[in-house]
C-alpha cells in the first residue's frame, strides 16, 4: 500500500542546508575568492548583509559576478566592465536567479562586501557580518527560488552563529549603496524564514 507523503520524505527530496564548523555551507558550490582575509580576533558574528548585483546591471546570465569576485573579469567584454575589473571585493555567497547557491569565503573569515558601512554605531561591517548576494537589479522582482534559499541560508546561519539583525546594504550604507533596493521584499523573507521556523516545531510536535 503506498504511503501518503510526508515531511520526512519531503525533506529526502533535498538536502537540508548546513553551515559547518569550518564556515562552510554543504550544497554551495565552491569557488574560493582570493579577496577575503582574518576577521578581527574575537570578533563575533551578529549580522547578514543582503546585497544585489549584476553585471552589467540588469543582465542575468553569464559568469561574470563570479569573474568579479575571483578577479577575472574581463575589463574589455563590456565597457561597464572596465570601471570595476581593479576592484578587489567579494562576498561570502552568492544566490543566482534559478536559487543555485555559490560560496566564495568561509563565514568564519572576513569577505570584502559592505565597504565604508556602520551598523549600531559600529563602523566596518565587514568584520562582523556575513554579506549575501542576490544576483539582481534594485527595481527588478527578485525569483522565488532565490527568497526559498535565501530563508534556508538564514536558518542555517542563525544555528551556526549569534545572528542579531538582517539588513541590506543600503542599511548600513545610506546614500552610498541603494542594494537589495525597493524590489526586494522583506516581508516575503521574513514569510519564509517563520514559516520555516513553525514547521519545524510542528515536527517535533
Ligand atoms: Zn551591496
Amino acid at each position: 500500500m503506498p504511503t501518503a507523503p510526508t515531511l520526512s520524505s519531503a525533506a529526502t527530496r533535498r538536502p537540508r542546508l548546513t553551515v559547518g564548523a569550518n564556515g562552510f555551507a554543504n550544497i554551495a558550490r565552491q569557488i574560493p575568492s582570493p579577496n577575503q582575509d582574518a576577521r578581527p580576533a574575537g570578533a563575533e558574528i551578529a549580522l547578514i548583509v543582503v546585497h544585489g548585483i549584476s553585471l552589467p546591471p540588469g543582465n542575468f546570465t553569464g559568469d561574470h559576478v563570479e569573474r568579479l569576485f575571483t578577479n577575472r573579469l574581463d575589463p574589455n567584454a563590456h565597457p561597464y566592465f572596465a570601471t570595476i575589473a581593479a576592484l578587489r571585493v567579494s562576498a561570502h555567497f552568492l544566490i543566482r536567479r534559478d536559487g543555485e547557491l555559490l560560496q566564495f569565503v568561509s563565514c568564519a573569515a572576513r569577505a570584502w562586501h559592505a565597504g565604508a558601512s556602520s551598523w549600531r554605531e559600529r563602523s566596518g561591517c565587514n568584520d562582523f557580518s556575513i554579506g549575501i548576494e542576490l544576483e539582481g537589479a534594485d527595481d527588478v522582482p527578485y525569483a522565488s527560488a532565490q527568497y526559498a534559499v535565501l530563508g534556508r541560508l538564514i536558518r542555517a546561519l542563525r544555528v551556526r552563529y549569534p545572528i542579531e539583525d538582517i539588513v541590506g546594504h543600503s542599511d548600513i550604507a545610506p546614500g552610498r549603496k541603494t542594494d537589495p533596493g525597493p524590489a526586494f521584499d522583506w516581508s516575503r523573507l521574513r514569510q519564509w524564514v517563520e514559516r520555516r521556523r513553525r514547521a519545524r516545531r510542528g515536527d517535533i510536535a
